[in-house]
């Protein structure tokens, strides 16, 4: 299965002159693997992932009481753990869950792999894995405009890796212990147990018509054993069936049809919700015209959906997207913010959008605001690239280049590349006022990747 292919990546490198970002690319060959993977964010299904599991995570005993998710973009199913608490979801496992208990139990299942240190023969591969710089895409209209319009986004796509090896392998004690305590954790957190089983079903059915499952069932014991370990499980707990919360289920067909709007084509959306109506039918149609150049019936769609559940945040900010898409950013910005108002809860990719939109306005207030919004989402996730690419534009802008080289030092190193983030930082420290963050930082950062490469240079020789 692992084969090498070449193919071609832009590979855009942004530099200062003249207090102006110049972009220049560079079509290079990279060597990569037909199995690397893409991931994508957003944050309709990064809270709703994070909804569901909570009454789940907090029966557990997990370090910082936290999960990182990773949703990867594919059309078969699978998911997986790997080392520091991190659940990797396909998006096609979601998609053919019927309701949300599908979801939730193959998200008990993996959690349970956490919660039990079941040690994965392919440990230190997973580890690499996870270090790397991963290529992200953001399920949306940012995500779509790709590398051809902003260098900050191609950026954040360069780079790749590999899962093929990095499967977890559990032995098979391992396997049905993680099935009974799934079923525990559902049970004590008054959840629908029977979510996993009803899953294993859909995948049983699913093998008959098609490949989807392959990788799934290359990393799990067949189905027919599971199902004995659940019934088994189910014996200890027969008061633990527990119908589906409405609302929550309401949600997640609303994330359901968005995801499928984004991850298949437009006649596969129409044959999919050729028969129901509503909410969330109109909501995959709004995303797939969309998706398929469509602007204009996209936006009626999502206005209509609006003017119906006026209070559902992600509704404002598809509408946010398109506007922005069509180069109208003060009504962008607008949406966006009722977006996030409505959410009340913040996340570092809204407020990544929003940045995006504040600087395409331009003006100097714009400007100012874009550099305290993308500060605020570099506090809530340092690891974002892309926001750390929006400030060092911002800063930029605001005539501000040791700030702007500071902050491209910082993406630099996230993205792996040291030497442009050592160069980046040595400029930036001339200048940057002393004793502020920024220059305890951009010093921290000097001192950090002279210190690596100097090991490096010793285990060489
Ligand atoms: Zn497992």
């Amino acid at each position: 299965m692992v084969e090498s292919i070449a193919n071609n990546f832009l590979l855009y490198l942004t530099m200062f002159y003249k207090n102006k970002f110049i972009t220049i690319l560079l079509l290079c060959t990279l060597s990569i693997n037909v199995n690397s993977i893409e991931l994508i964010r957003d944050v309709e299904l990064e809270e709703f992932t994070k909804e569901i599991i909570l009454p789940l995570t907090r029966l557990s005993n997990l370090e910082d009481n936290r999960i990182d998710f990773y949703f990867i973009k594919s059309k078969e199913i699978n998911a997986f753990v790997t080392a520091g608490q991190k659940i990797f979801i396909n998006t096609e496992l979601i998609i053919q869950s019927e309701t949300y208990a599908e979801y939730l139990g193959v998200l008990a299942h993996e959690l349970a792999h956490i919660n039990g240190s079941h040690v994965s023969r392919t440990k230190s591969q997973i580890t690499e894995l996870t270090e790397k710089s991963l290529p992200i895409y953001l399920l949306g209209i940012l995500g779509i405009l790709g590398g051809q319009t902003d260098a900050g986004i191609a950026t954040m796509m360069v780079g790749s890796a590999s899962v093929q090896d990095a499967y977890l392998y559990y032995s098979r004690t391992q396997e049905a212990a993680a099935d009974q305590s799934a079923i525990s954790m559902l049970c004590k957190a008054q959840q629908p147990a029977w979510g996993l089983e009803s899953f294993l079903k859909i995948l049983d059915r699913e093998t008959s018509q098609s490949a989807k499952n392959y990788q799934y069932k290359t990393t799990h014991p067949l189905t027919s054993d599971r199902y004995n370990w659940l019934r088994n499980s189910y014996k200890k707990y027969p008061d633990c069936q527990k119908n589906l919360d409405l609302k929550l289920e309401r949600k997640f067909q609303n994330v359901k049809a968005k995801l499928a709007a984004y991850t298949h084509n437009q006649d596969e959306i129409y044959s999919l919700y050729k028969n129901k109506e509503g909410e969330f039918a109109q909501y995959a149609f709004a995303a797939t015209n969309f998706f398929s150049g469509n602007q204009e019936k996209s936006i009626n769609q999502i206005k209509s959906l609006i003017k119906n559940y006026p209070t559902n945040p992600y509704y404002h900010e598809f509408l946010g997207e398109i506007y922005y898409f069509q180069g109208d950013h003060a009504n962008a910005i607008k949406k966006q913010k009722t977006a996030m108002n409505l959410l009340s809860k913040e996340n570092d990719l809204h407020l990544m959008m929003l940045g995006t939109y504040l600087i395409a306005e331009s003006s100097s207030e714009s400007i100012i605001e874009s550099i305290k919004v993308l500060n605020k989402s570099l506090f809530l996730n340092k690891s974002n690239t892309y926001s750390w690419y929006l400030l060092a534009k911002a800063y930029a802008l605001n005539n501000n280049l040791a700030l702007a080289q500071y902050a491209s030092a910082e993406r630099y190193y996230l993205n792996g590349d040291r030497p442009l983030a050592l160069e980046f930082a040595k400029k930036a420290i001339k200048n940057i006022d002393k004793g502020t963050v920024e220059w305890y930082r951009t010093n921290d950062l000097i001192e950090l990747i002279l210190g690596i490469d100097e090991k490096d240079n010793k285990n060489r020789s």
